[in-house]
């Protein structure tokens, strides 16, 4: 077996011999049986200063293994002779494997040829793989993988400032793949198969169109179910949107949402059950209120400044409260419960009702049937940290709905 290490040869005799510390090298590890000997175990070192590498006898000649933080992908093998520490440090799983089988072999009642391992150390090393990318930035055209792809192995990626109007379906197939930036570009949706990146969890597209693209199904990519468990940053401000979406409230694990720089005139009723926000920017948006349910909110930073804001003081209301259909009141139901369900369980349209929820003052799930009705709420019950702006608001308009009669009367008499 061969693997791709940090190698550092400490030769515990150096100092007596007056020798220089030699740093560590990227380099390749091999373990396996010495040519021409199948029941002699080695394990070959070789990097680029020394392609035809060392050999070090395993059986009989290994006085310690340190692999405390194996875990980590670190481990040091004092060998007796030559008198040599190798201090690898690499990819954790790649030294979980080679421990394991290195550990096999020094069993005394295993037979090295029923191990299978290859002959190692024969031919002379031609160069060293070069060490993978995991960041990679693209901003130019000539730089961008046309022809050979991205690489497996990337963690981040940012493709700004090319015009892009497509997404790479490419992208799709990184399964590292952690944070996706694709600000500055001219796309105008986002493929449902979003959801096949299986490590996404920082996710931006600002500046880029997606408010042109005006029906619903352009976010279908919001419905994802991995993408809801997961993606804990959404950045989709200077998109020119108008509707945000109530599949947002999906993403149970979002602690960053930016919409700032768009058109928004009204937000998601649900966005309050966003439990786990602790980032919420809406500046520069058309919007007149928020949501009731924003009040169950707990944040660390806030900021609605340069919107159009409408302070309405809060009237009292008629009492012409009807009795809520069942669909209501089972949607009413799921919402107060916390119900947990996927796409798969409901249907699309029952999926599409549960997210036009708001909330009445009382906290409880209230759907289209409740009474429409306005407040004000003090922005420091919600966040910690509040951009107040050139108007210096403390509060901010929210809308309610009743959900009952006794909500009714409660609310009549806050208002007289
Ligand atoms: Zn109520």
């Amino acid at each position: 077996m061969k693997f791709v290490a940090n190698v550092e040869i400490n030769h515990r005799l150096a100092a007596s011999y007056s020798m220089p510390k030699r740093r560590a090298q990227r380099s390749v590890l091999a373990f396996g049986t010495k040519p021409g000997y199948p029941n002699e175990l080695v394990l070959v070192h070789q990097s680029n200063l020394n392609s035809l590498g060392t050999v070090y006898k395993v059986k009989d000649n290994i006085e310690r293994v340190f692999d405390k933080y194996a875990k980590d992908g670190k481990t040091t093998i004092r060998f007796k002779e030559p008198p040599h520490d190798v201090i690898i440090n690499c990819e954790a799983s790649a030294l979980e494997r080679f421990l394991a089988a290195l550990k096999m072999g020094l069993r005394k009642n295993v037979c090295t040829k029923s191990l299978k391992l290859p002959v190692v150390g024969s031919e002379p090393l031609k160069k060293v793989p070069p060490k993978p990318k995991h960041h990679l930035t693209y901003n130019s055209s000539a730089d961008y993988p046309t022809s050979e792809g991205f690489p497996k192995t990337a963690i981040s990626i940012a493709i700004n400032e090319l015009e892009r109007t497509r997404f790479d379906m490419r992208l799709l197939g990184l399964p590292f793949l952690q944070v996706l930036n694709l600000s500055n570009n001219k796309l105008l949706m986002l493929p449902p198969e979003m959801d096949l990146l299986p490590s996404l969890v920082k996710l931006s597209v600002a500046h880029n169109q997606f408010g042109a693209a005006r029906s619903l199904s352009s976010w279908s990519w919001l419905h994802g179910e991995r993408l809801a468990r997961q993606l804990k940053d959404l950045d989709l401000s200077g998109n020119e949107i108008s509707f945000l979406p109530p599949a947002v409230c999906n993403l149970r694990v979002l602690e960053t949402l930016n919409v700032k720089n768009n058109k928004l005139t009204v937000l998601p009723g649900a966005l309050g059950t966003l439990k786990r926000l602790k980032t919420f920017i809406a500046s520069d948006n058309q919007l007149e209120f928020l949501p009731g349910s924003i009040k169950l909110w707990k944040l660390w930073f806030l900021d609605v400044t340069d919107n159009p804001f409408v302070f309405r003081t809060p009237r009292s209301v008629r009492m012409e409260y009807k009795t809520p259909s069942l669909l209501e009141w089972a949607a009413r139901c799921v919402i107060n419960n916390r119900l947990k369900f996927t796409p798969a369980d409901l249907p699309l349209v029952v999926q599409h009702y549960l997210h036009t929820v708001t909330f009445c003052h009382c906290s409880q799930a209230c759907f289209k049937e409740g009474i429409c009705v306005y407040s004000n709420l003090a922005m420091n019950c919600i966040a910690a940290n509040i951009v107040r702006g050139i108007n210096l608001y403390e509060e901010v308009p929210v809308q309610y709905r009743l959900c009952s009669y006794r909500c009714v009367e409660k609310f009549n008499s806050y208002c007289s």
